[in-house]
């Protein structure tokens, strides 16, 4: 059997459609700005998203690094959930190589930060402090949507306090499909977004960094300081841009299938199933059986992550037959032991 493989939506490999675009894609020197597909690319996204201009990146460690290099200068500081991608799993980039300072605050169970925190972590214009210029959101955050009210109410909080705001989008596509909105509706709060082709859109490499013409001018330069100056790189901009126009609204589907697996995860008392807004079910594992039950899903080929709270990701790699075989293989376990 073919291991049906849930430990995240990064794993999806390119169809053959997919594929068959990217061998025709146009190409040229994009450090010449020569590339056409990428080009394409960065106007078509620039256009969906309501930004003036757009960067191709090869990764979403990337285009949030650039975003916090342009938002702030030495010496600066970002506000930034305490489990947010950006603070947490991206090797501390801002602050290694920007001298910008996090401010991590606490994230609320529904994955907001409360606006009084935010409030309260704006520095003074003091010499005793670091620059507060930036509030950094991630939406989805560990699989769950905020809140439109909410980010029009961060967004007016932080225009009033002088303050840019960042969204790290990597699952943008995934709040717009739940919410059943267009992604503008989103992204108007932010000056920047950074947006990752390369989770549950299917792509096999690729984000994008949206903003401002001189915004996305002064991303270029640090894109080519970080080393993503990428060549002939239209082949993974083609795929892409097929990701974007074929399999946003299909993020549904995923959705669906997250709700089926935790409703039937939920149905073994030793597991404590967290019902997912999205694409991302994390399921606590009564310690007991940990250990035994990860050992039986491997043997069985269903790849997760995590042993006492696993995450299992669900995305077009994995269609509902799948899911059944995965919750069959995950009751056997318990129906014996
Ligand atoms: C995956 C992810 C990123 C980074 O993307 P990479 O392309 O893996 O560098 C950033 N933010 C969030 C929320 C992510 O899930």
């Amino acid at each position: 059997m073919q291991p049906i493989d849930f430990r995240s939506d990064t794993v999806t490999r390119p169809s053959a459609e997919m594929r068959r675009i990217m061998v025709s894609a146009e190409v040229g020197d994009d450090v010449f700005h020569d590339d056409p597909s990428i080009d394409h690319l960065e106007h078509y996204a620039a256009e969906l998203l309501g930004f003036e201009a757009a960067l191709f990146a090869p990764s979403g460690t990337q285009t949030n690094l650039i975003a916090l290099l342009v938002h702030c200068q030495r010496g600066d500081e970002y506000l930034v959930g305490q489990d947010a991608h950006t603070y947490k799993y991206e090797g501390g980039g801002a602050a290694v190589l920007g001298s910008i300072q996090p401010q991590p605050i606490s994230n609320q169970p529904d994955g907001s930060i409360a606006l009084t925190d935010i409030a309260a972590a704006i520095k003074p214009d003091d010499f005793h402090f670091a620059r507060t210029r930036l509030l950094a959101l991630e939406n989805t955050i560990g699989g769950k949507v905020l809140p439109l009210d909410y980010l029009g109410a961060a967004e007016k909080l932080a225009r009033s306090r002088g303050l840019s705001l960042h969204l790290d989008g990597a699952r943008l596509f995934n709040a717009s499909v739940k919410l059943g909105i267009d992604a503008q509706q989103i992204t108007r709060h932010f000056d920047s977004v950074s947006v990752c082709m390369s989770k549950g859109l299917g792509a096999p490499v690729g984000s994008l960094l949206l903003g401002s013409r001189d915004f996305i001018h002064a991303g270029r330069r640090w894109r080519k300081m970080l080393g993503g100056g990428m060549r002939q790189a239209g082949i993974l901009a083609a795929a892409g841009e097929y990701a974007l126009q074929n399999n946003v609204q299909r993020l549904a589907e995923d959705h669906a299938n997250a709700a089926l697996l935790a409703n039937g995860l939920a149905q073994v008392p030793a597991l404590k199933v967290t019902l997912p807004q999205t694409n991302i079910v994390f399921v606590d594992v009564a310690a007991e059986h940990a250990e035994k039950f990860a050992k039986h899903l491997a043997a069985n080929n269903i790849l997760v992550t995590g042993s006492t709270r696993q995450r299992w990701v669900t995305h077009l790699d994995v269609d509902r037959a799948q899911v059944e075989t995965a919750l069959r293989i995950a009751h056997e376990y318990f129906d014996v032991n």
